[in-house]
């Protein structure tokens, strides 16, 4: 690969970015929790994007984690009780031509399973 990889047009959320995603959660690269404190939640995703490779640190606050997310072709089995679907973009602060204004990342939005972790 040669140069900075320009923002994603094409494909931003294409089913392979979440599978690569899934790869790196699988391998422990990627790491995705949601901390529940009383009625706050927060999600927090970390590791290398999967398109870009670079790591970015995702943290938003969530709206409670009772949402199950539906059934879509490219999910990979039900999650149990204390997993849920999160949906996140690329966050990576890198350099990536034809970004536009305000955003971050390289334009890949996936999906990664995150573990509820309550305290
Ligand atoms: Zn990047
Ligand atoms: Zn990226």
């Amino acid at each position: 690969m040669s140069g900075p990889l320009p923002w994603e047009k094409d494909a931003p959320l294409a089913a392979r970015w979440t599978d690569l995603a899934y790869d790196l959660l699988v391998a422990g690269e990627l790491t995705a929790v949601i901390r529940v404190h009383g009625e706050v939640s927060v999600e927090m995703i970390s590791g290398p994007c999967p398109r870009c490779h670079d790591r970015f640190a995702h943290s938003a606050p969530r709206a409670g984690v009772s949402d199950r997310v539906g059934v879509l072709a490219h999910e990979h089995a039900a999650l149990p009780s204390d997993w849920v679907f999160v949906d996140l973009w690329c966050e990576c602060t890198e350099f990536h031509p034809e970004r536009p204004e305000g955003r971050s990342g390289c334009g890949v939005g996936f999906r990664v399973p995150a573990r509820i972790e309550r305290s």
